[in-house]
């Protein structure tokens, strides 16, 4: 497991994110991470590497133990992975590996609210545009999200409409143009319009 004691950088301003906020967060709950998304967390070198914020990646762990939360804490309701991992179109650093871990997350069964966080930056950081000098091409980004493609289409088959809608979005993004990936966008699509008709 990783730590949680290893709260966020010294000095944090709090602009974006409440780092003692984040740690207490972790405390006292069930975190439910799989074998695979603890492994995939420790893979990744994270303090060596710029989050998005401005500070160092070591809090991003933490931030994922807390969003796979089933029982996602009160006190960390709102709080989102935009502005780390992806800043709306721009990506960074420390964006690749995030989106591994997040992947890896949603090979399995997951909080509905980490599935639909999840989602929403793997359809950010597929549009992505703009990248700092440090961040591998726009290609390795997108080849990254196709290794993915079950773990998104199976998101979208088991979430909300708006997860569904957002996994055909990525897969729209993807620009894949076979067979495969029209015949999955529009069950999602379709699996959207009905939730909603119910
Ligand atoms: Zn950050």
């Amino acid at each position: 497991m990783i730590s949680l004691s290893k709260a966020g950088p010294d000095g944090n301003d709090g602009s974006l994110i409440d780092m003692d906020l984040v740690v207490r967060a972790g405390e006292g709950w069930a975190v439910a991470i799989s074998t695979l998304v603890n492994a995939e967390l420790t893979r990744h070198d994270w303090a060596a590497l710029s989050c998005m914020c401005g500070h160092s990646a070591e809090h991003l762990p933490v931030m994922f133990e807390t969003l796979l939360t089933p029982e996602l804490p009160r006190s960390a309701l709102g709080y989102s992975l935009h502005g780390h991992v992806e800043y709306g179109t721009v990506i960074g650093e420390c964006t690749l590996p995030a989106v591994s871990v997040m992947l890896a997350a949603l090979v399995g069964e997951v909080a509905a609210r980490a599935r639909t966080e999840f989602l929403q930056a793997l359809a950010s950081v597929a549009a992505g545009s703009g990248y700092d000098n440090e961040a591998p091409s726009r290609n390795e980004y997108r080849d990254r999200i196709q290794e993915g493609f079950w773990a998104v289409v199976h998101s979208g088959l088991t979430g909300s409409a708006d997860d569904a809608d957002m996994a055909a979005d990525i897969c729209e993004i993807l620009t894949l143009g076979d067979e495969k990936s029209a015949y999955y966008q529009a069950l999602l699509r379709n699996r959207a319009r009905a939730m909603r008709k119910r």
